[in-house]
């Protein structure tokens, strides 16, 4: 994917890039006066959702329509970018309408290729920076595939939000990190920046803190959290809300690291490693060419390739060096292994 950035106007290009609003947009009172704080405390991106996808009917399902005239007067008073949520073809229409600055797909959404394609397509031939969070469950293909449909109708200020998986397994947060899938997706997508979203991630606002610090750690582009002027009583996700002064706190505490460092000493030891490498390629192709001559005689005598007694032999006695050499016998046997597994094809294809 030919990823631009997602950055618009006005804001700076350093990590991390901050979005924060409430969860929910719902009073203009609540939504003014928690905008008017975060602007006044640096925040450029002010995010708050206006359609809420609730587990069961009867709960606050968001205030619809009308919230967008909020949006509106928040960006005309504080000059924030607002974004907030779409799920369907409607919600993109409408929010295009009010001149909605950036919209994000929430974790439901991305997990249904249906309700993905129907809001790719209303978005066609837009410029207008999309989000998507990852899909409710552990599936890196989905969260990709949605991502390629938004990237397929032509839009490419796109973001990646992780904002954690469910599980059933017992644990401390709302939704399981699994930080192994957006480092996948990083692999996958290098350009695509990546937003954590801790709130969601850890369901209480006592985690926020630290898993914005992981995030940062593991390279984030930025983060979006849930601020509100009085968390206790939002109407939705309480639990995980902080207001405007708590998140300047914690994002004045963030460290923010380099990922290269290069450091003398650290550059040094470097090289002491690539050497060591360069010895360990040479050493392994002399024995694989001492291995192909094995085979060679193998054949002329009319021997099997596979000589059990040897192997056993070499896994035993290397084994006992390396727990000698401070190494895990488990990872020595793994490492003989593979070196014997290509032996074994060196001497079949020679
Ligand atoms: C939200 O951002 O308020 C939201 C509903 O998030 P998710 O889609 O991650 O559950
Ligand atoms: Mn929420």
């Amino acid at each position: 994917m030919d990823i631009e950035s997602i950055l618009l106007p006005g804001i700076e290009p350093k990590r991390p890039l901050v979005i924060a609003g409430p969860c929910s947009a719902e009073t203009e009172e609540q939504v003014m006066n928690t905008a008017t704080i975060l602007a006044d405390r640096g925040i450029k991106i002010f995010r708050a959702g206006i359609w809420k996808p609730r587990t069961k009917p009867g709960g606050f399902e968001g205030v619809g329509v009308e919230g967008l005239s909020w949006l509106k007067r928040v960006k005309r008073e504080t000059g924030m970018y607002v974004a907030t949520e779409v799920a369907t073809a409607k919600h993109v229409f409408e929010c295009l309408k009010a001149g909605i600055d950036l919209l994000w797909i929430g974790a439901r959404t991305t997990a249904n290729p249906f309700a993905m394609q129907e809001v790719a397509d209303a978005l066609q031939g837009v410029d207008i920076p999309v989000l998507v969070k990852n899909p409710v469950s552990p599936d890196l293909e989905l969260w990709i595939g949605a991502l390629e449909r938004i990237y397929n109708a032509g839009l490419h200020r796109i973001a990646a939000i992780h904002r954690g998986f469910s599980s059933t397994d017992k644990n401390i947060y709302r939704n399981l990190p699994q930080w192994h899938i957006p480092i996948e997706l990083r692999r996958r997508i290098p350009h695509l920046p990546i937003i954590c979203d801790p709130s969601h991630i850890g369901g209480k606002r006592e985690l926020i803190a630290p898993i914005s610090q992981q995030a940062m750690d593991l390279g984030f582009d930025g983060l979006i959290v849930e601020s509100h002027v009085d968390p206790d009583c939002a109407w939705s996700d309480a639990s995980q809300q902080i207001t405007p002064d708590v998140l300047d706190y914690i994002l004045n505490l963030l460290v923010i690291r380099k990922e290269t460092q290069s450091t003398e000493p650290l550059s040094q030891l470097r090289k002491q490693i690539d050497e060591c490498d360069n010895h360990l390629m040479q050493v392994l192709g002399k024995r694989m060419r001492i291995s192909r001559e094995i085979g060679l005689f193998k054949k002329e005598h009319d021997m099997t390739v596979l000589q059990t007694g040897r192997y056993n032999e070499i896994l035993k006695k290397r084994g006992a060096q390396g727990v000698e050499l401070g190494m895990d016998a488990e990872f020595i046997k793994k490492v003989f292994e593979a070196i014997h597994e290509e032996s074994v094809r060196q001497q079949l294809i020679y």
